[in-house]
């Protein structure tokens, strides 16, 4: 029986991967410490609440005293640390939140795992600690190339620059300590339970209530996309095969422009529920805004490592992945409306005006 401590796991990408691990092994217990900020949604692991191999904690990563109880109180041989202020927007407008979660964060769970793995006797069995990162550390891309696991940092967002001196801490507790940790890179995820300021889910909204769509800049900023499933199944290989201190770069292999994405929504949802009430296509909601500062042109992931060692490729093709994702916005119109309130709803307003 393992001990998992999931950090952030009323977000997105931390729910599925919490419903996934609780489907798929039944030896383990997980301890899901969250903070529960506008991001984190206590209704996305409604299902498995009682779950008796599965507890909630209410609670600040950065809080020392805490996460140290945590750890000596659920003998925590293992970390899957997923918490973090995500939105680069949010970053743009105030970085101190991501300082604080995304470095002191970080940092307090690793001092947690240094004292209580590799100063405990006796010592748990073969500890691991995954840090869950992104491919935006490594800065932008021209039209060519891709990031493999020895592309230079080269941050450009205070949320990837908060990232990147998470994962050079992580890796600094390897180096000096021996701490077992391996750090996962991952490009863009979509699928159920993304919070509605992302780029998907943020357009799937929009383009039902016939609401303007907005896109930055001229749209043909580049990203790979992921469904989420395939990046919680190669954590879950990681965690299973994976090297301490080793990198692993996490991809589909699926290069699209903005625009493409939103089009590919509007033309989904036409195609399932018609066109708008009053005769429009929903493309012609798309609306161009002002660029974001600093907005990287193209980010691409070589994933042949994770491939190559740990068996791991994406399973889902990419509009099979969309089609699943569209259903799943429609078929919990609740959950949205339900988390499109208060906070985000002023946010949104600055962000976009009224719309
Ligand atoms: P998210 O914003 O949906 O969820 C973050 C969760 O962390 C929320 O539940 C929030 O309440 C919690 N949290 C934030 N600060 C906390 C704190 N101080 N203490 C405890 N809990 C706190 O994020 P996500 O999209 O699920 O991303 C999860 C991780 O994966 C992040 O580390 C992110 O950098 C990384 N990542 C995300 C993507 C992506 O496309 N979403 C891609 C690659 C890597």
């Amino acid at each position: 029986m393992k001990n998992i401590l999931v950090t952030g796991g009323c977000g997105f990408i931390g729910s599925n991967f919490i419903h996934m691990m609780l489907r798929c092994r039944p030896q383990v217990r997980l301890v899901n410490l969250d903070k529960l900020t506008y991001a984190g949604n206590l209704r996305n692991l409604e299902e498995v609440a009682s779950d008796p191999r599965y507890r909630f904690i209410k609670g600040d990563i950065c809080d020392q005293s805490l996460v140290d109880g945590l750890f000596a109180e659920e003998r925590i041989d293992t970390v899957v640390h997923f918490a973090a202020e995500s939105h680069v927007d949010r970053s743009i407008e105030g970085p101190g939140a991501f300082i604080q979660a995304n470095i002191v964060g970080t940092f307090a769970l690793l001092e947690a795992a240094r004292k209580h793995w590799l100063a405990a006797s006796p010592a748990p069995e073969a500890p691991r600690f995954v840090h869950v990162s992104t491919d935006e550390v490594y800065g932008s891309l021209g039209d060519t190339g891709y990031f493999t696991e020895t592309t230079p940092y080269d941050p450009r967002s205070p949320y990837s620059a908060s990232k990147a001196a998470s994962d050079h801490l992580v890796s600094a507790y390897f180096h000096t300590y021996g701490l077992p940790v391996l750090i996962t890179n991952c490009s863009n995820n979509y699928g159920p339970y993304q919070f509605p300021e992302k780029l998907i889910p943020l357009m799937v909204h929009n383009a039902l209530k016939g609401a303007a769509l907005p896109v930055y800049g001229d749209g043909k900023n580049v990203r790979d996309w992921l469904y989420v499933e395939d990046h919680c199944e190669a954590i879950m290989a990681v965690l299973a095969g994976g090297t301490p201190g080793q990198t692993y770069n996490i991809g589909g292999n699926n290069e699209k422009q903005n625009i493409e994405i939103v089009q590919l929504i509007c033309d989904l949802l036409d195609e399932q529920l018609g066109r708008l009430a009053d005769g429009r296509a929903r493309r012609d909601l798309i609306t161009y805004v002002k660029d974001r500062p600093g907005h990287d042109r193209r980010y691409a992931i070589d994933a042949g490592k994770i491939a190559r060692e740990l068996d791991w490729r994406p399973k889902v093709g990419f509009e099979e992945g969309m089609r699943r994702t569209l259903q799943w916005y429609l078929d919990h119109r609740e959950w949205v409306e339900s988390v499109v309130s208060g906070d985000y709803q002023a946010y949104y307003q600055r962000m976009y005006g009224e719309r």
